[in-house]
């Protein structure tokens, strides 16, 4: 998956954002038990401007450090 095009069409033309409800969507690991800002990572929201579906991702790097 190419995280600079959607993943339902293959536009390039993605607009970032975040997905925001009462807080801040995180990914957490599903090894942890407890979540804290120490133990989750941001999701970062990209919607295609050509479908309009929502993409998302995390920092591999974030995900791999937390799971140390
Ligand atoms: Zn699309």
């Amino acid at each position: 998956m190419n995280p600079n095009t959607c993943v339902r069409c293959s536009s390039a033309e993605l607009q970032p954002g975040k997905l925001w409800g009462y807080h801040q969507v995180r990914f957490v690991p599903e090894s942890r038990r407890f979540l804290s800002l120490f133990s989750s990572v941001k999701v970062r929201a990209l919607v295609c401007m050509n479908c309009g579906t929502v993409n998302l991702a995390a920092e591999q790097a974030a995900v791999a450090e937390i799971m140390k």
